[in-house]
């Protein structure tokens, strides 16, 4: 059984802590290795390291840390086939998803290349006699960063890059049950010309988390994952004093206007829902059609495509979607569908006893499609995170508006519609936090920031674009006065003021 290793000052460091956890291949349902899950030593010994490089690093200026992120960039492109083959044995999504999974993080690094230029502070020249006022940004020290199961590439690199292009040096405790790729990451970083101690893999659980919450040499800590922990991990360390933004689970509903482009909505609602087993925070699990007679076209579209989809292991290139990344995370998602039933929804399609020939073990569920789903059910309500599309029906435009506007989560949300009117005022009044306008996966470009809205996310910041930037620095403001010729003003008790 192999073991994997932390990634600590510049190297593969074993566990010592004597705990582990089994990292499962989804596709056979088979224990393939196992990862050492940190000791509260092991996170201070990390910690140490980190902080002790992160001068230096500091004081090395943007363009050569910028240098060090296009080598990176490269590197992520020459490794781009093995990452992928990687990610997808550990986490079973299919090999073209692993790929965007990576493609996406590398996107945040192209970003990040730019850090000479996002650094840059405000100057006003003149602001009173003599007076001159200018502004930095500077980083913040060590920074951690907690990350999901399901981006393994993507949200590790959302949150190192421009961490670390600002000057910190981080702490990434990546999610237990898909490691290989972040020690990967970091391994390709060091050959980048990264200096050791400056991103550091530490595998652990809430032990290893809570460590890094209360370490007072941690200056701000980055979390992704589902909304209760991320709840009380924001709670906690900013309880510590540290800044925090901690984005949290999703329900993202797909609304469907009379007047949309039926065959087009319906083939961006198939993949949004099942794509990546529906494992994905920006997945679209509800679609709410408006009108009697949307509802029963679409219904009966959608059924259609699913009955065309094909599930099978993470390597099949023909595969739409492969397996769910846990025994336990599938009971779950069966879990729910029996409640869906229980609650009076109807069952259109039953995702549940799928077996896939040659891979019976396999974390597999074919596409389930409920119908009739009410708000006040508890199948809707909560996230599933699976393989599930739910339609929920709406009378009206304004209650196809309410329903994102009263969920719980407000993480993404798509409009389908041609009608321009509408389409702004959904944008506009929406209680979500990013809007697609026949866009099914409203994840912004890296140079824009991704964040959703109540229980999808804590904290104000949101993660990569200009406000990873904000995240990771903090501002200094300089106000400086030559006077001319040295002349001496008076003595004064009175604020400045600039009249
Ligand atoms: P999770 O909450 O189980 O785990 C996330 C991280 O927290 C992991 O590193 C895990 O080891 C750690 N953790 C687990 N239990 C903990 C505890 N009690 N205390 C402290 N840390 C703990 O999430 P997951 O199952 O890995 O990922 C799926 C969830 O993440 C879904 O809810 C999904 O919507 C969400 N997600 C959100 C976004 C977003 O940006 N909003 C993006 C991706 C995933």
């Amino acid at each position: 059984m192999r073991t994997l290793m932390h990634f600590i000052a510049g190297r593969a460091t074993p566990g010592a802590s004597g705990r582990l956890s089994d990292v499962y291949d989804p596709n056979t349902g088979k224990v393939q290795a196992c990862v050492p899950l940190a000791s509260l030593d092991e996170v201070n010994a990390a910690v140490a390291d980190a902080k002790a490089a992160q001068v230096g690093w500091a004081a090395t200026n943007p363009q050569r840390r910028a240098r060090v992120m296009f080598e990176f960039k490269r590197l992520l492109e020459v490794h781009m086939d093995e990452l992928a083959h990687r990610l997808s044995a550990e986490h079973g999504k299919v090999i073209a998803d692993s790929r965007g999974d990576i493609q996406r993080g590398l996107e945040v690094i192209e970003f990040s290349c730019g850090i000479p230029h996002l650094l840059k502070g405000e100057y006003t020249q003149g602001a009173g006699p003599g007076i001159d006022v200018y502004s930095m940004r500077q980083p913040l020290g060590v920074v951690a960063g907690i990350t999901p199961f399901n981006f393994p590439a993507m949200i590790p690199m959302w949150m190192f890059g421009p961490a670390i292009a600002c000057g910190n040096a981080f702490i990434l405790k990546p999610s237990e049950r898909d490691p290989s790729v972040p020690i990967r990451l970091a391994e390709l970083m060091i050959e980048a010309g990264l200096p050791p101690g400056i991103l550091n893999v530490v595998h652990g659980d809430k032990l290893a988390v809570d460590a890094l919450l209360d370490h007072p040499d941690i200056k701000a800590v980055s979390f992704v994952g589902s909304s209760d922990i991320a709840n009380q991990v924001y709670a906690r360390g900013a309880a510590a004093g540290k800044r925090m933004q901690c984005m949290g689970g999703a329900k993202n509903h797909g609304i469907v206007l009379p007047d949309a482009d039926l065959d087009q909505a319906v083939a961006d609602i198939v993949g949004a829902a099942y794509g990546s087993a529906g494992e994905r925070c920006m997945a679209l699990p509800v679609v709410t059609p408006v009108g009697e007679a949307t509802a029963v076209a679409l219904r009966e579209k959608l059924i259609a495509a699913i009955g065309t989809l094909r599930v099978g292991v993470s390597t099949d290139p023909d595969a739409h979607y492969g397996p769910v990344v846990s025994a336990q995370h599938k009971a779950r998602i069966e879990g729910y569908i029996a409640q869906g039933v229980e609650e009076g929804a109807e069952l259109v399609v039953d995702g549940r006893g799928f077996s896939l020939q040659g891979s019976e073990e396999g974390f597999f569920l074919s596409p389930t499609l409920f119908d009739h789903v009410k708000p006040h059910m508890g199948s809707y309500q909560d996230e599933i995170f699976g393989p599930v599309l739910q339609i929920v029906r709406a009378e009206t435009f304004a209650e196809a508006l309410d329903l994102p506007s009263r969920h719980q989560y407000g993480n993404g949300v798509a409009i389908f519609t041609r009608n321009g009117d509408a389409a702004r005022e959904f944008a506009e009044g929406v209680e979500v936090g990013m809007v697609g306008i026949n866009v099914p996966i409203p994840v912004p470009v890296a140079y824009h920031s991704f964040g959703g809205w109540k229980r999808s996310g804590f904290g104000d910041l949101n993660q990569y674009g200009m406000d990873g930037v904000r995240f990771f620095t903090r501002t200094k403001t300089v106000t400086q006065r030559w006077p001319k010729g040295g002349a001496v003003t008076d003595q004064s008790f009175v604020i400045p003021t600039m009249r």
